[in-house]
């Protein structure tokens, strides 16, 4: 079957809804994740009872490019107490009061020592900030400004019950066997704390989106990551350089719960399929998008496509990265995220997967003069509604560049018609024998740098 059966249906339970992924966010927000350790174990195995994956585990100072894959890091409790014993700064009321992958420490200091190690956030005096040090062995606690304020100068005792030590650096991967072994590529970051829109948003979708393709038939090959962002990407594209040029598209999704129109960032070759497929998908959502260029900046689109790879990967976002003042805070919580974001994200990718499964190329078998066809029932009378007439204008189309070169995509991109409208179009003309598919399907490649 050329183009995908319409009827492919998945079963109800199986699809998300937007309340479907902010329970599953609800669930994981409280986990203290980072890029390595307990907290990433636990957010996978969570992920596993939605949708089976393989969780696993690279040693640490596993060599990895110009990169060294870390330490683990596992933290218990954290705190700073006053001269009373009373905690005013407390591990166990918020997980980013804790500067993420701060080395233990345990001792007592006046506040004007303990200054330096406080971060917080004077522009918004209720947030606490989320402070990572990952490659620079310090420690340090956020709070908000105003709590900070409020501390007097008096003798503190601070403890981090934490451990940094050899072990691994955990991620999840789904790999969905298609009919070919070319494959899609969908990767988020799983390496924050309790932050909802950024990592934990991206979790949910790509969770959801995994769920449902593994329960119906597709012609690629899904691969899912769930990785701690930059040195996640790059273990994994380390371990896998051999494999990588089966990628014949993906998405980075981070940032996609908030109430933002839906923005995608372009590969960093620009036109690849997959760009021009988002592309065209949000030029006909009907909603507000933004579409930018490549930029070495952001999240592990960075990775994939850094020129020694350069792989057609984009990333699908929100709210620009970075660049809203809830970003890197405490107040990207539960309700910076909107069920109806959510699932409009899912249903955009899912949007994106109908056109890539359905791009091929055909050859019109009746290419000298238009074939007739109203003695085939392909044309109405005159006088037909403006639907009929859409509907024949795309065979028009998809007969006049259905010359083996042109994609169903190319065809929608130069017609100005909705991709749905060319796939059902060339279903119609197959059904009737005017077009087959192009032998070697050059299509989908033909439009694709590699
Ligand atoms: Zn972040």
């Amino acid at each position: 079957m050329p183009l995908s059966a319409s009827s492919t249906r998945v079963a109800e339970p199986l699809l998300a809804s937007g309340a479907d992924m902010c329970r599953w966010i609800a669930e994981l927000y409280p986990i203290c994740r980072s890029i390595t350790g307990d907290g990433v174990r636990e957010t996978l195995r969570r992920l596993n009872d939605l949708v089976p994956l393989e969780i696993h585990e690279v040693p640490s100072g596993t060599p990895v490019f110009d990169w060294t894959v870390p330490r683990e890091w596992n933290i218990r409790d954290a705190w700073v107490k006053d001269a009373s014993g009373r905690r005013v700064i407390d591990f166990q009321h918020s997980n980013l009061h804790v500067v993420n992958y701060s080395i233990p420490v345990r001792c007592r200091m006046t506040l004007a020592e303990l200054r330096p190690h406080l971060h917080s956030l004077p522009d918004h005096p209720s947030w606490i900030p989320y402070r990572t040090s990952y490659y620079n062995e310090t420690w340090g606690f956020c709070l908000a400004h105003r709590d900070l304020e409020a501390l007097r100068d008096e003798e503190y005792e601070v403890c981090i019950d934490a451990t940094l030590q050899d072990g691994s650096l955990s991620y999840g991967e789904i790999v969905l066997e298609g009919t070919t072994a070319k494959e899609i590529l969908i990767s988020c970051h799983i390496c924050h704390p309790s932050l909802c829109n950024d990592n934990l948003s991206g979790i949910a979708v790509s969770a959801a989106l995994a769920r449902e393709l593994q329960a119906k038939p597709h012609r690629y090959t899904y691969r899912f990551l769930f990785i701690p962002g930059t040195i996640g990407a790059i273990t994994w594209l380390a371990l896998h350089q051999g494999s990588v040029r089966r990628i014949n598209g993906g998405l980075v999704l981070a940032g996609i719960g908030d109430t933002a129109p839906l923005a995608y960032k372009k590969s960093r070759l620009g036109d690849s399929e997959i760009d021009r497929t988002v592309e065209h998908v949000l030029r006909h959502s009907g909603l507000p998008y933004l579409v930018t260029e490549f930029s070495p900046y952001g999240y592990d689109e960075r990775q994939y496509c850094s020129p020694g790879f350069n792989l057609p990967v984009g990333r699908l976002s929100r709210s620009p990265h970075g660049q809203f003042p809830e970003y890197h805070t405490s107040a990207d919580d539960l309700t910076f995220v909107s069920q109806e974001s959510l699932a409009a994200s899912l249903q955009t990718c899912r949007d994106i997967i109908s056109v890539l499964e359905d791009n091929h190329s055909f050859v019109n078998l009746n290419a000298n003069c238009e074939p007739q066809l109203g003695k085939r029932g392909l044309y109405r009378a005159i006088g037909g509604n403006a639907d009929a007439g859409k509907s024949e204008l795309a065979m028009l189309w998809t007969l006049s560049l259905s010359d083996g070169r042109h994609s169903l995509l190319d065809i929608a991109e130069r017609s100005g018609l909705h991709f749905a409208s060319i796939r059902d179009a060339a279903r119609l003309l197959l059904e009737h024998g005017l077009l087959q598919q192009q032998i070697g399907e050059g299509g989908t490649e033909s439009t694709q740098k590699t």
